[in-house]
Order: structure tokens, then sequence, then C-alpha cells
């Protein structure tokens, strides 16, 4: 018999997709020897007002051109076809749905570990999938650190900890240098770069780039 395939998953606003999605995704992959990883946009994150989000096809899109030279990675529409908020368990379920031997490892920045108590149903993840977290820079990557208090105990025996180098780049940050009409150069890929700029992305309020 064929071992369990296992595929990492990033989740996220990707408002835009950037080098430190990009780095977390392949050194996770790397040394993890995941089979395959898939970059999830999420529709109307629950943990941010969906006002200030792009509109999906945009998102969407640029994940595309940024992944596409590398044949292990892969973006899937799924969350933007859901209808109302996405939550990671209903996309973790729809992965074992397809193929129940299925290892997964949900890959997040370790700023997004502090608010896993709020994911809905977090009990019942951590019998689904494992969790692989890495480096933001401003966050210890450290179990003993206070801001973990919340994370739940049976949590921790799912969790890896994993260094990565240490990339300062934000979305939010990407957003603010394109309304200012500063560079944004080396902070994402040229293509997902050339994108923002034909599509006059985070420009301002007044287009329809928003849901
Ligand atoms: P925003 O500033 O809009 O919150 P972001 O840069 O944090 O955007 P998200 O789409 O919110 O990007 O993040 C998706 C996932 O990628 C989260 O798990 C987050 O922790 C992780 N991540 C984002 N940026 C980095 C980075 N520079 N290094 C490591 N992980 C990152
Ligand atoms: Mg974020």
């Amino acid at each position: 018999m064929a071992d369990k395939k296992s595929l990492g998953i990033l989740g996220g606003t990707f408002d835009p997709i950037h080098y430190g999605h990009l780095l977390a995704a392949e050194w996770v992959g790397e040394a993890f020897g995941l089979d395959e990883l898939v970059f999830i946009p999420a529709a109307r994150p629950p943990h941010k007002d969906p006002s200030g989000v792009i509109n999906g096809q945009h998102r969407y899109r640029m994940v595309a051109l940024a992944i596409e030279d590398n044949p292990a990675f892969s973006v899937s529409s799924l969350e933007l076809e859901r209808s109302g908020y996405s939550y990671t368990i209903d996309t973790i379920r729809h992965y074992l749905q397809s193929d129940p031997q299925l290892d997964i490892r949900f890959i997040m920045g370790v700023d997004a570990l502090q608010l896993i108590y709020t994911w809905k149903d977090v009990a019942q993840l951590i019998g689904l999938c494992r969790f692989i977290v890495v480096t933001r820079p401003g966050y210890e990557l450290d179990r003993a650190d206070p801001v973990f208090a919340t994370v739940p105990e049976e949590l921790w025996d799912r969790i890896e900890l994993f260094s990565i180098p240490g990339l300062e780049i934000s979305s939010s940050e990407i957003r603010r240098r394109a309304a200012a009409g500063r560079s944004i150069r080396y902070l994402l890929p040229p293509a997902v770069a050339d994108y923002i700029e034909k599509n006059h992305l985070y420009r301002n309020e007044t287009n329809d780039q928003h849901d």
C-alpha cells in the first residue's frame, strides 16, 4: 500500500500574497516532506472586517500568479465558493471526505496561533489535522510566551513550532505602501506587483475591487 499522502494547507486572506507566505510554505513543505501545498484564500475571514478585504477573484488570481512556477503548490477556490464565513474545520473536513487517509498539516504564522481559541470547533479540529506554526517577526516562537495561555492544552500535542527565516512582510504594509504610491517591489513576486499595478488595486476605496 502506498504511503499516506500528505497535504500542507496555508489559509489566509492573501490580500495580497507575499514572500512571507511563500517562504513559509516552501520551508515547511521541504522540512516535513509534504507531497502538496495548497493555498486557500478565505472568503470572509471571521477575524477581519469583510468590507476591508478586496474581492476574492483578485486575491485568488494573485495567488495563482505567485505560485505558477512551483509544481508542488496549488490554489483552491473552495472557501471563496462556499457562501458565508470561512472556517478552517469545514475546509479540513472537505479534504478528508475525498481522502480519509490524508495527512493534513495546517500551516500558520505564530501570530495566528494566539487566536486559535476563537476558531470554530477547535476541539474537533485537533483530531483532524496537525499544525505547523512558523516564525513571524514581532512574535515569540515559544510555547512559554504568555500570549499562548489561551491555546488549549490538548492542542499543543498537535502543534509543531518550526523556525524559518523571519521576513518582516505583511499584506497590510503592502496595502499601505501601494495606497501611498510607494514601492512594493521585492516584498512579493514581480507578477503579483504587476497585477496590483495594472488593476490599480489598493489605490482608493471608490473602484470595484471590494466584494
Ligand atoms: P494582514 O496584514 O492583512 O493580516 P498577513 O500578511 O498577516 O496580512 P494573512 O493572509 O493574514 O497575511 O496570513 C495568512 C497566514 O500566513 C497566517 O497564518 C499568517 O500568520 C501567515 N503569515 C503572513 N505573513 C507571514 C510572514 N511574513 N511570515 C510567516 N508567516 C506569515
Ligand atoms: Mg494577518
